[in-house]
């Protein structure tokens, strides 16, 4: 009953590196963690205690009415595939929440679905093509579930003896034929007679005797999870946490999910590494050595991932798309913009702009509204967001400060929300954080009044550091 001996031990189990996530998407995603959804109820409404005023109730969202009720709309048409070649138009001043509406719609659509937000300028960079960066942040807002059901052979290792032998081949030294492995499960102990390949996974793994292992039946590969005395309990790979050990022989079946995005699955292929997790693997299954995510290469990628997907072993999962300030991209990307909204397998696309009419970016002379070519404009369904009340940039304001983890003393709610009126909800909530490390160098778990005066002093607001430039005849 020892697993099979052929197969050389791959861990497609291995958590993926965090590296395949575009820094800067996460740094971009982080001010908003509070937005867990558009907050709708049963009729697609936001319900009328939480409505524009104080309590943002559980999706952390205050207020935006209309829009965020528009945005559910928009989810129900991308749940029924009725909004395909299309794309969601958030229109509003700076800070009005289109980033975080476009966040909580992704949350909306269902639970690790991909959100790829990018703002309209990044596509100028001396390095890759315009229409490449909009094609990748397109690869980045398509996720790839991954389900595989493994059978393991999980227990306790108390005997592990690897035999050696003489390597004719190598003409030195000893090689191992094998390796007897006791596993120890509630049941009793098992012996596993296994391949000199698997010793070498448990090497990597430092596994002794009285850790608690698996290895998987069909790759020979070996997890440590964790040592006896924890033997009362398993590291379970998908909640991440430890779980009770359930009783049972030694082989048991486990299920793995992995989320993954066809942007991953590019990079992967690009730059083969070698390795054994999961980027990795898929990402060998091309050709090996090109440097370059190329179309042709996202064509194989393409084609393998939909022979996945027609075996039952991975899930599409359409995200979301944002291109903030969209009317920094010029024409050409406009027009690829276009094609990209009519290939099949798009994400949901939500493009922002605070711009009035102006001239298309690359053209001369046409004028169109927001700078988007009518083309595009003709795809769009139009959301506007509004300024805030000072009572729901209040609300935000306590929002922060409780996800932050900050106390915040009496007035300063009150002043920031006066701040946040005055010049803008974004310097509001900007104050925040370094003020509440002045209120810490003074010896205060709380943020006071005087904090976010001092910030204030040291940080311009747009209005103020305009005037001052002004004032010195720049
Ligand atoms: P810009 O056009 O300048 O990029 P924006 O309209 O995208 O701005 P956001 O970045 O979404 O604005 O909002 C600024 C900050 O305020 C973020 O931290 C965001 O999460 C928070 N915020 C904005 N609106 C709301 C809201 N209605 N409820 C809760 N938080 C909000």
């Amino acid at each position: 009953d020892a697993p099979s001996s052929s197969t050389k031990p791959v861990a497609h189990n291995a958590p993926l590196p965090p590296s395949n996530a575009k820094p800067s998407t996460s740094s971009r995603i982080a001010p908003h963690s509070h937005i867990k959804g558009l907050g709708l109820n049963d009729i697609g409404l936001v319900p009328e205690n939480t409505s524009a005023t104080l309590a943002a109730g559980p999706s952390g969202f205050v207020g935006q009415k209309t829009a965020r009720e528009a945005c559910g709309v928009i989810v129900d048409l991308v749940k029924s595939r009725k909004f395909s070649g299309r794309a969601l138009l958030l229109v509003g001043g700076p800070g009005t929440g289109k980033t975080a509406l476009a966040l909580a719609l992704s949350h909306d659509l269902g639970t690790k679905v991909p959100f790829c937000p990018m703002v309209g300028s990044e596509v100028y960079s001396a390095e890759v093509k315009k229409t490449e960066v909009l094609a990748e942040a397109f690869r980045r807002a398509i996720g790839l579930r991954i389900k595989e059901t493994k059978e393991v052979y999980e227990g306790e290792v108390t005997e592990l003896t690897p035999t050696e032998t003489e390597n004719p081949l190598s003409g030195y030294g000893k090689t191992i034929a094998r390796v007897v492995v006791g596993l120890k499960t509630v049941k009793g102990t098992k012996q596993l007679r296994l391949d000199p390949s698997i010793y070498e996974s448990m090497l990597k793994e430092k596994v002794v005797v009285g850790d608690v292992i698996y290895i998987e039946a069909n790759t020979g590969a070996v997890k440590r999870v964790g040592r006896s005395d924890a033997y009362a309990a398993a590291f379970d790979l998908e909640s991440e946490t430890y779980v009770p050990l359930p009783k049972g022989d030694v082989h048991k079946k486990k299920s793995l999910v992995q989320d993954i995005t066809l942007g991953d699955l590019d990079a992967a292929n690009a730059r083969p590494q070698g390795g054994s997790d999961i980027m990795s693997v898929m990402g060998g299954l091309m050709t090996k050595g090109k440097t370059e995510v190329t179309e042709k290469l996202r064509r194989e990628v393409n084609k393998v991932v939909q022979g996945y997907v027609d075996q039952g072993v991975a899930e599409v999962v359409p995200g979301v798309v944002f291109i903030d300030e969209v009317h920094m991209l010029d024409i050409e990307c406009f027009t690829y913009l276009n094609k990209l909204l009519e290939s099949p397998m798009a994400p949901t696309v939500v493009l922002a702009t605070n711009r009035g009419t102006s001239i298309v970016k690359g053209t001369t002379d046409i004028v169109a509204p927001h700078g988007i070519p009518m083309d595009l404009m003709d795809r769009c369904m139009i959301v506007r967001t509004t300024p805030y009340l000072p009572d729901e940039i209040a609300a935000v304001v306590s929002l922060r400060a409780q996800v932050e983890g900050l106390k915040l003393g009496e007035g300063v709610v009150d002043r920031l929300s006066k701040v946040g009126t005055d010049s803008s909800l974004r310097y509001a909530l900007q104050l925040l954080t370094p003020a509440s490390i002045l209120a810490k160098l003074a010896g205060r778990e709380e943020v006071h009044l005087e904090d976010i005066s001092e910030m204030g002093e040291l940080f311009l607001d747009a209005k103020r550091s305009a005037a001052e430039i002004g004032r010195m005849g720049l």
